[in-house]
């Protein structure tokens, strides 16, 4: 079934979706992005979502060419178009169409891109019995360089972990900043449980701060769990009673092996299971309205 794709001010279907090859998200990765979910017609923290993606584009010099509330109704008249109430949403905002050069300047106006469809990240048998990672050696890029806070189309330094952690023989990896601290995964944070508390390095280490992870950490510190922002290394991975990741596609996903040593017993843990069930209740409880 052909998908209707928002593009530049039209709806237009999938095979007309077109953009020009002199694109600087296509050329250089000269854009910014968000991935948000739909459930059971409404849409997860599509607010947060959206000064997101505004703060992106600020961070990188680039305005984007509609209102925040014009873009609201984008990601909104999307599911409408294509019929959907559980959806994934992936929105772009590129620089545009420029010449061969890196000037922001000769790309004259930003390109607004939205896709609403199905995702499915990982098996679902690792939802039932957790999934194995590894740290990798590419480390994630220096804040002061790309900060990771931006959700930029530039993803190849994810992507090289990704490889990585595929050439290792499982299919998510762990990526520490530049002095070792753990960071996130290529598209997801990192949660460990330690002694009944939950933990999670701050967005200073190099990470993007995800809506997933603001919800779990709110979520737990409403269900009585101590929740605590901090620096921690491999050695904090190794010996945690319980793991988990956290994205907009991913959801909450146990992990139950680490560089080849099982976490905790080897199996999702309780705390973990407990958030999963809340998660899931939450976010059906709560969001934007697709016929608002
Ligand atoms: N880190 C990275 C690098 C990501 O790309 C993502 C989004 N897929 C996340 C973390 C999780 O963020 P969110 O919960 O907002 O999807």
């Amino acid at each position: 079934m052909s998908l209707i794709i928002y593009l530049d001010g039209e709806f237009v279907g999938e095979e007309n979706a077109k953009i020009s090859v002199f694109d600087h998200g296509f050329l250089y990765g000269d854009g910014i992005f968000e991935g948000i979910r739909a459930y059971n017609g409404r849409v997860f923290r599509l607010d947060e979502h959206l000064e997101r993606l505004y703060d992106s584009a600020k961070a990188i010099h680039m305005t984007i060419p509609i209102s925040i509330s014009e873009m609201e109704e984008v990601v909104l008249e999307t599911l409408r178009r294509n019929n959907l109430r559980d959806a994934y949403i992936r929105l772009i905002v590129s620089r545009g169409k420029g010449d061969l050069g890196l000037d922001p300047r000769n790309c004259p106006r930003p390109l607004v891109l939205c896709i609403a469809s199905g995702i499915k990240l990982y098996p679902p048998e690792f939802y039932e019995n957790g999934m194995e990672v590894v740290t990798v050696p590419t480390r994630r890029n220096i804040p002061e360089g790309l900060n990771p806070r931006i959700k930029s189309l530039n993803y190849l330094n994810n992507i090289l972990a990704k490889i990585e952690a595929i050439r290792a023989g499982v299919l998510e990896a762990v990526m520490l900043n530049q002095e070792g601290y753990v960071a996130e995964c290529t598209g997801d944070n990192i949660f460990i449980i330690k002694k009944g508390k939950l933990i999670t390095p701050p967005p200073h280490v190099g990470l993007l701060e995800g809506v997933t992870r603001n919800s779990v950490m709110e979520l737990a510190a409403k269900n009585g769990i101590e929740v605590k922002e901090t620096v921690f290394t491999r050695y904090d991975l190794y010996t945690a009673d319980e793991m988990f990741l956290t994205g907009t596609a991913a959801e909450i996903i146990p992990v139950v092996r680490v560089d080849d040593r099982a976490i905790g017993e080897g199996k999702p843990g309780p705390v973990t299971q407990q958030l999963i069930s809340k998660f899931h209740e939450f976010v059906r409880s709560e969001g934007t309205d697709i016929f608002k």
